[in-house]
């Protein structure tokens, strides 16, 4: 939106230099540049987007997605990034809030179908629940509202009822990706209020309709380009020279970038990378990996849709166009399997769920994002920084900052936001 005015109390003197172009560092940027600040964007890989990102694969010969992502309509960080792109119809899905189900085990099949407003009297119709719950399985969640700091997703709510395996696990796996056992309850809670506690409309799926890239970086790009924004691809930091308490260069391969009075820096990095770069800095150290299996089918359909399954190894199946792309959370196990026997185990799961009948393995394609996020534990959300470092001219983003949300979409680029507002504080 070039020509909006600065929000009111922003310092729209210095250079503010973001440091990496995944989605944290591009929604602190998007709502920079909107504020009339300088950009330049510095970015490690030769594409933005960081670990939600497209790319064409030649075995499929198809663009597909490093892995397949899920997001909710009631994701207003999202939203406000899509609006702020200028690419708002990027998302698609089911018009109603539906998630269909198949046990891979038994065979059976169902549909989670949460009314409308924020009443939910879905969970006392049995046509709308899992086969076998009843209303208590779900008003468990409440549990969720007072989880304490060191509590796990089944410490929490209890594994005895059947809508634990078939319900609370998928989805706390889903969203925290890592066991429920480990999980850290609290930050389950959040994400339910904002999503399910203010019914369907809140809690329709929503899939990139065409890829990540082109739903989430490219356009950013393109607006902050058009802002005057600088991106520089293949530019990766490799240390912060600090001088009476603030940063006074940045350090590259190619060069250094000297910070006059008013500049700011945004580390939008990895955790792994950010406690390399700032001495003393705590981050969150474990990881999780996430496998996903991509399978070109003989059929496409239109738009995207996604069935959930529990009962097997395939968690989510995301279908769009003719690629049909497995995802398998919590995998580091499965991730130190070799690609082949991964899709071998996985293909045959694809089939039951999409009524296929009996198909040889088509082309495919196994990505294994072994730190796909850090390890969701209670001792690892204690690690979270926040946004402020002892630095004033140093923010942190990304969705290993204590955001009090999961590492989302969601959660990384609400911490971009937080990170370029904290700039309007600083002077
Ligand atoms: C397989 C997979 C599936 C996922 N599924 C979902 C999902 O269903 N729903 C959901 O909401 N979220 C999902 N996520 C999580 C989501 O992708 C992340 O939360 C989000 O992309 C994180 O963005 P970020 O900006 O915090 O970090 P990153 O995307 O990691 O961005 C960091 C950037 O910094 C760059 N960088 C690193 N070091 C340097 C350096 N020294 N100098 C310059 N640049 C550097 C990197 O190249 C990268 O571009 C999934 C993630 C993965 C991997």
């Amino acid at each position: 939106m070039a020509g909006t005015p600065p929000y009111p109390g922003v310092d729209v003197t210095g250079t503010v230099h973001i440091v990496g172009a995944g989605l944290s560092g591009l929604a602190a940027a998007l709502r920079l540049a909107r504020a009339g600040r300088r950009i330049v964007i510095h970015e490690g890989a030769g594409h933005a987007g960081g670990r939600c990102r497209s790319f064409h694969d030649a075995t499929l010969d198809r663009r597909i997605d490093n892995g397949n992502h899920l997001m909710l309509s009631g994701n207003r960080g999202v939203e406000s990034f899509l609006a702020e792109a200028g690419a708002p119809g990027g998302l698609a899905g089911p018009e109603d809030a539906e998630f269909p189900f198949m046990d891979l085990g038994t065979g059976e099949r169902w549909c989670v179908r949460p009314n409308r407003g924020p009443v939910p009297w879905w969970i006392f119709v049995s046509a709308r629940r899992v086969p076998g719950t009843s209303a208590g399985d779900y008003l468990q969640g409440l549990k969720l509202a007072r989880a304490g700091r060191e509590d796990t997703v089944a410490g929490c709510l209890g594994t005895a009822r059947p809508g634990f395996r078939r319900f609370w696990e998928p989805l706390a796996v889903g969203v925290l990706n890592t066991s429920v056992d480990d999980g850290a309850a609290a930050l389950l809670w959040p994400v339910l209020k904002e999503t399910f506690g203010r019914g369907a409309t809140a809690c329709r799926p929503r899939m990139a309709r065409v890829g990540l890239s082109e739903t989430f970086a490219d356009p950013a790009l393109v607006r902050l380009r058009g802002q005057g924004a600088e991106v520089r691809l293949n530019r990766r930091l490799k240390g912060l020279a600090l001088h009476h308490g603030r940063v006074a260069r940045l350090v590259f391969a190619d060069g250094e970038e000297t910070l006059d009075n008013g500049d700011a820096v945004i580390l939008a990095v990895p955790p792994a990378v950010a406690a390399e770069l700032v001495d003393g800095l705590i981050v969150p150290k474990g990881t999780r990996a996430i496998v996903n299996a991509h399978f070109r089918l003989e059929s496409a359909i239109d738009g995207v849709s996604l069935t959930g399954l529990v009962g097997g190894t395939a968690e989510w199946i995301f279908r769009r166009g003719d690629v049909a792309s497995v995802t398998v959370s919590a995998a580091d196990s499965l991730a130190a399997e070799p690609a082949e026997a991964i899709a071998d185990r996985i293909w045959p799961e694809v089939v039951r769920a999409l009524g296929l009948g009996a198909r040889q393995l088509p082309p495919h394609r196994i990505v294994k994002e072994k730190r796909a996020t850090f390890a969701e534990t209670p001792a690892e959300v204690a690690r979270r920084p926040g946004t402020d470092t002892a630095y004033p001219n140093l923010k942190l983003a990304g969705d290993w900052t204590d955001t009090g949300l999961p590492a989302t979409i969601e959660g990384a680029v609400r911490s971009g936001f937080r990170a370029a507002e904290a700039l309007t504080r600083t002077p």
